[in-house]
Protein backbone atom coordinates (compact mmCIF):
# COMPACT_ATOMS: atom_id res chain seq x y z
CA UNK A 1 0.00 0.00 0.00
CA UNK A 2 1.76 3.03 -1.00
CA UNK A 3 2.46 5.80 1.95
CA UNK A 4 0.70 8.95 2.37
CA UNK A 5 2.99 11.11 1.94
CA UNK A 6 3.60 9.65 -1.69
CA UNK A 7 0.25 11.36 -2.79
CA UNK A 8 1.26 14.81 -1.99
CA UNK A 9 4.47 15.08 -4.51
CA UNK A 10 6.64 18.25 -3.93
CA UNK A 11 5.69 20.96 -5.98
CA UNK A 12 9.21 21.42 -7.44
CA UNK A 13 8.46 24.36 -10.39
CA UNK A 14 10.26 27.10 -10.34
CA UNK A 15 7.04 29.35 -8.91
CA UNK A 16 8.05 33.19 -9.46
CA UNK A 17 4.92 34.90 -8.66
CA UNK A 18 3.79 32.23 -5.76
CA UNK A 19 4.80 34.00 -3.11
CA UNK A 20 2.24 35.27 -2.23
CA UNK A 21 0.04 32.22 -2.85
CA UNK A 22 -1.76 31.79 -6.25
CA UNK A 23 -5.60 32.62 -5.86
CA UNK A 24 -7.01 29.21 -6.11
CA UNK A 25 -10.38 27.46 -7.74
CA UNK A 26 -13.71 28.78 -6.15
CA UNK A 27 -16.21 25.69 -4.85
CA UNK A 28 -19.23 25.99 -7.15
CA UNK A 29 -22.50 24.76 -6.01
CA UNK A 30 -22.60 20.63 -4.06
CA UNK A 31 -24.85 18.66 -6.11
CA UNK A 32 -24.56 16.11 -3.40
CA UNK A 33 -27.74 18.97 -1.70
CA UNK A 34 -29.59 17.05 -4.00
CA UNK A 35 -31.05 13.90 -2.92
CA UNK A 36 -31.47 12.02 -6.19
CA UNK A 37 -27.71 12.46 -6.38
CA UNK A 38 -26.74 11.96 -3.12
CA UNK A 39 -28.36 8.89 -3.05
CA UNK A 40 -27.59 7.51 -6.27
CA UNK A 41 -23.51 8.18 -5.26
CA UNK A 42 -24.08 6.91 -1.75
CA UNK A 43 -26.23 3.38 -2.84
CA UNK A 44 -24.25 0.05 -3.30
CA UNK A 45 -25.81 -0.52 -6.14
CA UNK A 46 -23.59 2.01 -8.35
CA UNK A 47 -21.82 1.99 -10.46
CA UNK A 48 -22.38 -1.84 -10.44
CA UNK A 49 -25.48 -1.10 -11.93
CA UNK A 50 -23.94 0.53 -14.67
CA UNK A 51 -21.49 -1.90 -15.28
CA UNK A 52 -23.49 -4.86 -16.17
CA UNK A 53 -24.98 -3.31 -19.18
CA UNK A 54 -22.02 -1.72 -20.50
CA UNK A 55 -20.03 -5.15 -19.71
CA UNK A 56 -23.37 -6.88 -21.77
CA UNK A 57 -22.40 -4.56 -24.85
CA UNK A 58 -18.72 -5.37 -24.14
CA UNK A 59 -19.33 -8.90 -24.98
CA UNK A 60 -21.28 -8.09 -27.80
CA UNK A 61 -18.54 -5.85 -29.60
CA UNK A 62 -16.04 -8.68 -28.66
CA UNK A 63 -17.88 -11.63 -29.98
CA UNK A 64 -18.86 -9.79 -33.28
CA UNK A 65 -15.12 -8.23 -33.75
CA UNK A 66 -13.43 -11.65 -33.00
CA UNK A 67 -16.54 -13.96 -34.90
CA UNK A 68 -18.70 -12.08 -36.71
CA UNK A 69 -18.30 -10.67 -40.49
CA UNK A 70 -15.07 -10.06 -41.74
CA UNK A 71 -16.49 -6.88 -43.42
CA UNK A 72 -15.77 -3.73 -40.90
CA UNK A 73 -19.27 -2.06 -42.65
CA UNK A 74 -21.37 -5.26 -41.96
CA UNK A 75 -19.71 -5.69 -38.58
CA UNK A 76 -22.06 -4.47 -35.38
CA UNK A 77 -18.67 -4.39 -33.62
CA UNK A 78 -17.44 -2.24 -35.71
CA UNK A 79 -19.43 -0.06 -35.89
CA UNK A 80 -20.85 -0.36 -32.08
CA UNK A 81 -16.73 0.53 -31.04
CA UNK A 82 -15.83 3.02 -33.47
CA UNK A 83 -18.73 4.83 -34.76
CA UNK A 84 -21.08 5.20 -31.74
CA UNK A 85 -18.56 4.73 -28.98
CA UNK A 86 -15.44 6.17 -29.87
CA UNK A 87 -16.96 9.38 -31.29
CA UNK A 88 -19.40 9.82 -27.95
CA UNK A 89 -16.69 9.31 -25.66
CA UNK A 90 -14.97 12.76 -25.27
CA UNK A 91 -18.48 14.18 -24.84
CA UNK A 92 -19.06 12.45 -21.24
CA UNK A 93 -15.80 13.73 -20.33
CA UNK A 94 -16.06 17.35 -20.84
CA UNK A 95 -19.93 16.55 -18.94
CA UNK A 96 -19.13 13.97 -16.23
CA UNK A 97 -14.85 13.34 -16.60
CA UNK A 98 -13.49 9.84 -16.09
CA UNK A 99 -16.80 8.34 -14.85
CA UNK A 100 -16.52 5.76 -17.95
CA UNK A 101 -13.97 4.59 -16.43
CA UNK A 102 -16.00 3.49 -13.31
CA UNK A 103 -18.33 1.38 -15.55
CA UNK A 104 -15.54 0.21 -18.53
CA UNK A 105 -15.44 -3.16 -18.95
CA UNK A 106 -11.44 -3.81 -18.43
CA UNK A 107 -11.86 -1.93 -14.83
CA UNK A 108 -14.32 -4.98 -13.76
CA UNK A 109 -11.92 -7.28 -15.15
CA UNK A 110 -9.15 -5.87 -13.04
CA UNK A 111 -11.12 -5.99 -9.80
CA UNK A 112 -11.94 -9.93 -10.41
CA UNK A 113 -8.09 -11.01 -11.24
CA UNK A 114 -7.08 -9.08 -8.32
CA UNK A 115 -9.86 -10.86 -5.78
CA UNK A 116 -8.82 -14.24 -7.71
CA UNK A 117 -4.87 -14.40 -8.10
CA UNK A 118 -3.88 -10.83 -6.80
CA UNK A 119 -1.02 -10.38 -5.08
CA UNK A 120 -1.25 -6.95 -4.38
CA UNK A 121 2.37 -5.45 -5.24
CA UNK A 122 2.87 -1.92 -4.66
CA UNK A 123 2.99 0.30 -7.86
CA UNK A 124 6.17 -0.03 -9.33
CA UNK A 125 8.21 3.39 -8.91
CA UNK A 126 9.27 3.39 -12.78
CA UNK A 127 5.38 3.52 -13.64
CA UNK A 128 4.65 5.94 -11.27
CA UNK A 129 7.48 7.69 -12.89
CA UNK A 130 7.20 7.31 -16.47
CA UNK A 131 3.53 6.02 -16.90
CA UNK A 132 2.02 8.87 -18.21
CA UNK A 133 5.15 8.61 -21.16
CA UNK A 134 4.21 5.12 -21.49
CA UNK A 135 0.38 6.51 -22.12
CA UNK A 136 1.62 8.75 -24.20
CA UNK A 137 4.23 6.11 -26.34
CA UNK A 138 1.02 3.93 -26.49
CA UNK A 139 -1.62 6.60 -27.78
CA UNK A 140 0.95 7.12 -30.95
CA UNK A 141 1.85 3.38 -31.53
CA UNK A 142 -2.24 2.69 -31.39
CA UNK A 143 -2.22 5.54 -33.99
CA UNK A 144 0.54 4.25 -35.89
CA UNK A 145 -0.61 0.87 -36.01
CA UNK A 146 -4.23 2.14 -37.19
CA UNK A 147 -2.88 3.40 -40.31
CA UNK A 148 -0.48 0.95 -41.21
CA UNK A 149 -2.14 -2.14 -40.27
CA UNK A 150 -6.30 -0.79 -40.68
CA UNK A 151 -7.34 -1.67 -37.06
CA UNK A 152 -10.50 0.56 -37.34
CA UNK A 153 -11.47 -0.80 -41.17
CA UNK A 154 -10.63 -4.61 -39.35
CA UNK A 155 -12.90 -5.96 -37.12
CA UNK A 156 -10.40 -8.74 -36.60
CA UNK A 157 -7.61 -6.01 -35.72
CA UNK A 158 -10.16 -3.83 -33.30
CA UNK A 159 -10.74 -6.89 -31.69
CA UNK A 160 -7.36 -8.07 -31.41
CA UNK A 161 -6.53 -5.04 -29.89
CA UNK A 162 -9.09 -5.46 -27.02
CA UNK A 163 -7.64 -8.76 -26.34
CA UNK A 164 -4.12 -6.68 -25.80
CA UNK A 165 -5.73 -4.58 -23.75
CA UNK A 166 -7.30 -7.57 -21.65
CA UNK A 167 -3.79 -8.76 -21.28
CA UNK A 168 -2.55 -6.16 -20.41
CA UNK A 169 -5.26 -5.69 -17.63
CA UNK A 170 -5.38 -9.29 -15.96
CA UNK A 171 -1.37 -8.61 -16.09
CA UNK A 172 -2.05 -6.13 -14.09
CA UNK A 173 -4.74 -7.05 -12.11
CA UNK A 174 -2.67 -10.42 -11.18
CA UNK A 175 0.55 -8.47 -9.99
CA UNK A 176 -0.54 -4.96 -8.34
CA UNK A 177 -2.85 -3.02 -6.25
CA UNK A 178 -5.73 -1.35 -6.77
CA UNK A 179 -6.62 -0.29 -10.37
CA UNK A 180 -2.66 -0.12 -11.54
CA UNK A 181 -3.56 -0.24 -15.01
CA UNK A 182 -6.18 2.86 -15.59
CA UNK A 183 -4.04 4.85 -13.40
CA UNK A 184 -0.60 4.19 -15.04
CA UNK A 185 -0.88 2.19 -18.38
CA UNK A 186 -4.32 3.04 -20.38
CA UNK A 187 -3.80 5.32 -22.79
CA UNK A 188 -7.83 5.72 -23.16
CA UNK A 189 -6.94 6.77 -19.34
CA UNK A 190 -4.36 8.89 -20.29
CA UNK A 191 -6.71 10.41 -23.03
CA UNK A 192 -9.85 10.64 -19.98
CA UNK A 193 -7.71 12.07 -17.82
CA UNK A 194 -6.38 15.08 -20.10
CA UNK A 195 -10.01 15.79 -21.24
CA UNK A 196 -11.79 15.58 -17.76
CA UNK A 197 -9.90 18.66 -16.77
CA UNK A 198 -12.49 20.40 -18.89
CA UNK A 199 -15.27 18.76 -17.20
CA UNK A 200 -18.35 20.38 -15.35
CA UNK A 201 -18.22 17.87 -12.31
CA UNK A 202 -15.37 17.47 -9.92
CA UNK A 203 -15.05 15.85 -6.36
CA UNK A 204 -13.13 17.06 -3.90
CA UNK A 205 -13.38 16.87 0.07
CA UNK A 206 -14.16 19.31 2.45
CA UNK A 207 -11.25 20.65 4.12
CA UNK A 208 -12.87 22.13 7.58
CA UNK A 209 -14.21 18.31 8.17
CA UNK A 210 -10.92 16.79 6.94
CA UNK A 211 -8.90 18.76 9.21
CA UNK A 212 -10.33 17.18 12.11
CA UNK A 213 -10.54 13.51 10.48
CA UNK A 214 -9.79 11.01 12.76
CA UNK A 215 -10.73 8.09 9.94
CA UNK A 216 -7.33 7.58 9.15
CA UNK A 217 -7.93 8.58 5.63
CA UNK A 218 -10.46 5.85 4.74
CA UNK A 219 -11.47 7.58 1.97
CA UNK A 220 -8.44 6.61 0.67
CA UNK A 221 -7.55 2.92 2.59
CA UNK A 222 -11.26 2.00 3.03
CA UNK A 223 -12.87 0.31 5.64
CA UNK A 224 -13.52 -3.08 6.48
CA UNK A 225 -16.43 -3.35 3.93
CA UNK A 226 -16.19 -0.36 1.47
CA UNK A 227 -12.91 -0.36 -0.66
CA UNK A 228 -10.60 2.75 -0.65
CA UNK A 229 -9.87 4.58 -4.18
CA UNK A 230 -9.01 2.70 -6.98
CA UNK A 231 -7.36 5.41 -8.71
CA UNK A 232 -4.61 6.31 -5.43
CA UNK A 233 -6.27 9.49 -4.86
CA UNK A 234 -6.40 10.87 -1.51
CA UNK A 235 -9.51 13.14 -1.78
CA UNK A 236 -8.25 15.26 1.03
CA UNK A 237 -5.19 16.77 -0.96
CA UNK A 238 -7.00 16.05 -4.61
CA UNK A 239 -7.04 19.36 -6.42
CA UNK A 240 -7.57 17.66 -9.86
CA UNK A 241 -10.15 15.58 -11.68
CA UNK A 242 -7.60 13.73 -13.82
CA UNK A 243 -7.69 10.46 -12.00
CA UNK A 244 -11.38 10.77 -10.65
CA UNK A 245 -13.98 8.07 -12.40
CA UNK A 246 -16.97 9.57 -9.99
CA UNK A 247 -16.87 5.83 -8.18
CA UNK A 248 -17.83 6.85 -5.25
CA UNK A 249 -15.71 4.70 -3.27
CA UNK A 250 -14.18 7.47 -1.28
CA UNK A 251 -18.29 8.32 -0.58
CA UNK A 252 -19.21 5.92 1.07
CA UNK A 253 -15.99 5.00 2.97
CA UNK A 254 -15.91 9.02 4.46
CA UNK A 255 -17.40 8.41 8.04
CA UNK A 256 -17.42 12.30 7.93
CA UNK A 257 -19.45 12.74 4.93
CA UNK A 258 -16.67 15.52 3.95
CA UNK A 259 -16.66 14.52 -0.12
CA UNK A 260 -18.49 16.74 -2.29
CA UNK A 261 -19.53 16.74 -5.68
CA UNK A 262 -19.42 20.04 -6.97
CA UNK A 263 -20.47 22.11 -10.29
CA UNK A 264 -17.65 24.08 -11.82
CA UNK A 265 -17.45 26.42 -15.07
CA UNK A 266 -16.60 24.33 -17.89
CA UNK A 267 -12.47 24.15 -18.34
CA UNK A 268 -11.93 26.27 -14.93
CA UNK A 269 -9.64 23.23 -13.68
CA UNK A 270 -7.22 24.37 -16.29
CA UNK A 271 -7.16 27.74 -15.07
CA UNK A 272 -5.76 26.90 -11.90
CA UNK A 273 -3.30 24.59 -12.25
CA UNK A 274 -0.26 24.65 -9.92
CA UNK A 275 1.32 21.11 -10.73
CA UNK A 276 1.84 21.46 -14.54
CA UNK A 277 3.50 18.00 -16.23
CA UNK A 278 5.67 18.14 -18.88
CA UNK A 279 4.42 14.98 -20.49
CA UNK A 280 0.47 15.70 -19.72
CA UNK A 281 1.27 18.63 -21.97
CA UNK A 282 3.04 16.31 -24.33
CA UNK A 283 -0.07 14.42 -24.83
CA UNK A 284 -2.15 17.82 -25.20
CA UNK A 285 -0.01 18.78 -28.96
CA UNK A 286 0.56 15.14 -29.47
CA UNK A 287 -3.46 14.75 -29.74
CA UNK A 288 -3.66 17.68 -31.83
CA UNK A 289 -0.97 16.16 -34.05
CA UNK A 290 -2.63 13.22 -34.09
CA UNK A 291 -6.64 14.76 -35.22
CA UNK A 292 -4.22 16.41 -38.02
CA UNK A 293 -3.14 13.19 -39.65
CA UNK A 294 -6.44 11.01 -38.81
CA UNK A 295 -8.02 14.40 -40.83
CA UNK A 296 -5.37 14.62 -43.47
CA UNK A 297 -5.61 10.47 -44.36
CA UNK A 298 -8.87 11.03 -44.73
CA UNK A 299 -8.88 13.17 -47.59
CA UNK A 300 -8.44 12.84 -51.44
CA UNK A 301 -5.78 14.89 -51.69
CA UNK A 302 -3.90 12.29 -49.10
CA UNK A 303 -3.68 10.00 -52.38
CA UNK A 304 -2.09 12.55 -54.41
CA UNK A 305 0.20 13.18 -51.76
CA UNK A 306 1.09 9.69 -52.08
CA UNK A 307 1.65 9.60 -55.59
CA UNK A 308 4.21 12.26 -55.22
CA UNK A 309 5.87 11.00 -52.18
CA UNK A 310 6.44 7.95 -54.54
CA UNK A 311 6.85 9.43 -57.98
CA UNK A 312 9.54 11.58 -56.23
CA UNK A 313 11.75 9.34 -54.19
CA UNK A 314 10.23 6.07 -55.43
CA UNK A 315 9.39 4.94 -51.99
CA UNK A 316 6.30 2.97 -52.42
CA UNK A 317 6.26 1.32 -48.74
CA UNK A 318 3.22 2.42 -47.10
CA UNK A 319 4.32 2.32 -43.79
CA UNK A 320 7.66 4.13 -44.24
CA UNK A 321 5.35 7.02 -45.65
CA UNK A 322 3.04 7.11 -43.36
CA UNK A 323 5.14 6.63 -40.69
CA UNK A 324 7.52 10.23 -41.82
CA UNK A 325 4.32 12.08 -42.11
CA UNK A 326 2.98 10.73 -38.59
CA UNK A 327 6.68 12.09 -37.06
CA UNK A 328 6.12 15.11 -38.88
CA UNK A 329 2.00 15.67 -37.68
CA UNK A 330 3.02 14.88 -34.58
CA UNK A 331 6.11 16.80 -34.59
CA UNK A 332 4.70 20.35 -35.44
CA UNK A 333 1.86 20.78 -32.93
CA UNK A 334 4.83 20.13 -30.25
CA UNK A 335 7.74 21.79 -32.15
CA UNK A 336 4.73 24.58 -32.48
CA UNK A 337 4.71 24.70 -28.81
CA UNK A 338 8.35 24.79 -27.95
CA UNK A 339 8.80 27.54 -30.50
CA UNK A 340 6.18 29.31 -28.42
CA UNK A 341 7.84 28.33 -25.27
CA UNK A 342 10.79 29.83 -26.08
CA UNK A 343 10.06 33.16 -27.13
CA UNK A 344 7.31 33.55 -24.16
CA UNK A 345 10.50 32.62 -21.71
CA UNK A 346 12.07 35.28 -22.96
CA UNK A 347 9.25 38.19 -21.63
CA UNK A 348 7.99 36.24 -18.97
CA UNK A 349 11.08 34.79 -16.84
CA UNK A 350 10.86 31.59 -16.57
CA UNK A 351 12.20 28.57 -18.84
CA UNK A 352 11.03 27.12 -21.93
CA UNK A 353 10.50 23.50 -20.68
CA UNK A 354 8.14 25.34 -17.45
CA UNK A 355 6.09 27.08 -20.24
CA UNK A 356 5.82 24.07 -22.48
CA UNK A 357 4.43 22.25 -19.14
CA UNK A 358 2.40 24.95 -17.69
CA UNK A 359 0.54 26.43 -21.40
CA UNK A 360 -0.09 22.44 -23.17
CA UNK A 361 -2.74 22.36 -20.94
CA UNK A 362 -4.28 25.92 -22.90
CA UNK A 363 -4.63 23.71 -25.93
CA UNK A 364 -6.67 21.11 -24.38
CA UNK A 365 -9.96 23.29 -25.41
CA UNK A 366 -9.30 22.99 -29.15
CA UNK A 367 -7.48 19.46 -28.96
CA UNK A 368 -11.29 18.56 -27.62
CA UNK A 369 -12.85 20.23 -30.27
CA UNK A 370 -11.17 18.70 -32.95
CA UNK A 371 -10.86 15.63 -32.21
CA UNK A 372 -14.79 16.16 -31.01
CA UNK A 373 -15.42 17.77 -34.85
CA UNK A 374 -13.87 14.87 -36.57
CA UNK A 375 -15.92 12.30 -34.56
CA UNK A 376 -18.63 14.03 -35.79
CA UNK A 377 -18.11 12.99 -38.90
CA UNK A 378 -18.28 9.46 -38.30
CA UNK A 379 -20.60 9.43 -36.13
CA UNK A 380 -23.31 11.75 -38.61
CA UNK A 381 -21.46 10.64 -41.97
CA UNK A 382 -21.59 6.59 -41.12
CA UNK A 383 -23.67 6.79 -37.95
CA UNK A 384 -26.65 4.73 -40.08
CA UNK A 385 -24.69 1.47 -39.62
CA UNK A 386 -24.79 1.33 -36.43
CA UNK A 387 -28.06 0.56 -37.00
CA UNK A 388 -27.98 -0.98 -40.14
CA UNK A 389 -25.78 -3.93 -38.70
CA UNK A 390 -27.12 -3.91 -35.09
CA UNK A 391 -30.46 -4.78 -37.16
CA UNK A 392 -29.13 -7.49 -39.15
CA UNK A 393 -28.24 -8.68 -35.58
CA UNK A 394 -31.77 -9.83 -35.01
CA UNK A 395 -32.71 -10.66 -38.34
CA UNK A 396 -33.93 -7.31 -39.61
CA UNK A 397 -32.93 -6.21 -43.52
CA UNK A 398 -31.25 -3.36 -43.49
CA UNK A 399 -30.02 -2.84 -46.97
CA UNK A 400 -32.20 0.48 -47.26
CA UNK A 401 -30.90 1.86 -44.46
CA UNK A 402 -28.83 5.43 -45.60
CA UNK A 403 -25.25 5.49 -43.52
CA UNK A 404 -25.58 9.43 -43.50
CA UNK A 405 -27.71 10.40 -40.71
CA UNK A 406 -27.16 14.04 -42.04
CA UNK A 407 -26.15 15.93 -45.10
CA UNK A 408 -22.16 17.26 -45.12
CA UNK A 409 -22.65 20.64 -45.14
CA UNK A 410 -24.56 20.40 -41.71
CA UNK A 411 -22.04 18.19 -40.39
CA UNK A 412 -19.27 20.88 -41.65
CA UNK A 413 -21.47 24.04 -40.08
CA UNK A 414 -21.57 21.86 -36.76
CA UNK A 415 -17.80 21.17 -37.03
CA UNK A 416 -17.31 24.84 -37.86
CA UNK A 417 -18.95 25.83 -34.78
CA UNK A 418 -17.02 23.37 -32.50
CA UNK A 419 -13.69 24.24 -34.00
CA UNK A 420 -15.05 27.97 -33.08
CA UNK A 421 -15.55 26.92 -28.96
CA UNK A 422 -12.31 25.27 -28.86
CA UNK A 423 -10.62 27.98 -29.95
CA UNK A 424 -12.69 30.68 -27.66
CA UNK A 425 -12.20 27.92 -24.39
CA UNK A 426 -8.32 27.57 -25.43
CA UNK A 427 -7.70 31.61 -26.04
CA UNK A 428 -9.88 31.96 -22.92
CA UNK A 429 -7.27 29.60 -20.90
CA UNK A 430 -4.06 31.40 -22.15
CA UNK A 431 -5.16 34.42 -20.64
CA UNK A 432 -6.67 33.08 -17.29
CA UNK A 433 -3.40 31.03 -16.98
CA UNK A 434 -1.42 34.03 -17.78
CA UNK A 435 -3.41 36.47 -15.58
CA UNK A 436 -2.86 34.48 -12.44
CA UNK A 437 0.78 34.02 -12.81
CA UNK A 438 1.94 36.97 -13.91
CA UNK A 439 1.70 39.96 -12.28
CA UNK A 440 3.04 42.56 -14.84
CA UNK A 441 1.54 43.54 -17.93
CA UNK A 442 4.61 43.60 -19.62
CA UNK A 443 5.13 39.48 -18.37
CA UNK A 444 1.52 38.91 -19.24
CA UNK A 445 1.87 40.88 -23.02
CA UNK A 446 5.00 38.67 -23.52
CA UNK A 447 3.55 35.41 -22.58
CA UNK A 448 0.07 35.39 -24.33
CA UNK A 449 1.64 36.80 -27.76
CA UNK A 450 3.18 33.49 -28.24
CA UNK A 451 0.85 31.40 -27.78
CA UNK A 452 -2.02 33.24 -29.11
CA UNK A 453 -0.30 33.42 -32.47
CA UNK A 454 0.39 29.49 -32.31
CA UNK A 455 -3.05 28.89 -31.30
CA UNK A 456 -4.06 30.80 -34.94
CA UNK A 457 -2.03 28.67 -36.63
CA UNK A 458 -3.62 25.44 -35.29
CA UNK A 459 -6.77 26.18 -36.24
CA UNK A 460 -5.81 27.72 -39.70
CA UNK A 461 -4.42 24.09 -40.14
CA UNK A 462 -7.70 22.67 -38.38
CA UNK A 463 -10.13 24.93 -40.11
CA UNK A 464 -8.29 23.95 -43.92
CA UNK A 465 -8.43 20.00 -42.97
CA UNK A 466 -12.10 20.70 -42.37
CA UNK A 467 -13.18 22.47 -45.23
CA UNK A 468 -11.59 19.31 -47.52
CA UNK A 469 -14.19 16.95 -48.73
CA UNK A 470 -13.08 13.75 -46.29
CA UNK A 471 -13.54 9.82 -47.33
CA UNK A 472 -16.06 7.44 -45.57
CA UNK A 473 -14.15 4.86 -43.29
CA UNK A 474 -17.72 2.48 -43.59
S1 LIG B 1 -12.52 12.70 3.09
FE1 LIG B 1 -13.40 11.80 4.97
S2 LIG B 1 -12.04 10.08 5.45
FE2 LIG B 1 -10.94 11.35 3.96
S3 LIG B 1 -9.66 12.69 5.21
FE3 LIG B 1 -11.58 13.80 4.79
S4 LIG B 1 -12.95 13.35 6.49
FE4 LIG B 1 -11.28 11.84 6.58
S1 LIG C 1 -11.49 10.01 -5.51
FE1 LIG C 1 -13.33 8.90 -4.82
S2 LIG C 1 -14.73 8.93 -6.58
FE2 LIG C 1 -12.69 9.52 -7.33
S3 LIG C 1 -11.79 7.60 -8.04
FE3 LIG C 1 -11.14 7.85 -5.93
S4 LIG C 1 -12.68 6.77 -4.69
FE4 LIG C 1 -13.54 7.04 -6.74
Amino acid sequence: MPTLIQLRPRDEESDLDANPPLPSAPAGPNLMRISLIARILRSRWYPGILQVPVAAVFGLVAFQLLAGPAAAQRNAGTALMWVLWWPILPITFVLVGRLWCAVCPFGAISDVVQKLVGVNRPVPRFLKLYGLWIIDAQFLAITWSDHVWGIVESPWGSGVLLLLLTTGVIISGALFQRRTFCRYLCFLGGLCSNYSRGSVVELRADQDICRTCKAKAACFNGTATQPGCPLFNFPRTMDSSANCTLCANCIKACPNDAIQVRARKPLSELWFLDKPKIEESFLAMAIMGIVLIQNLTMLSIWQDILGWIEKTTGITSYPLIFTVAFVVAVSVPVGLMALASKVASRGNLENTVTNFARFGYALIPLDIAAHLAHNLFHLLAEGGVVFSTVASLFGFDSAQMPTALASSSTILILQLIILALGVAGSAYTIRRITNRRYGSVARRRATTTPYLVLLGVLTVMNVYLFLMPMAHRM
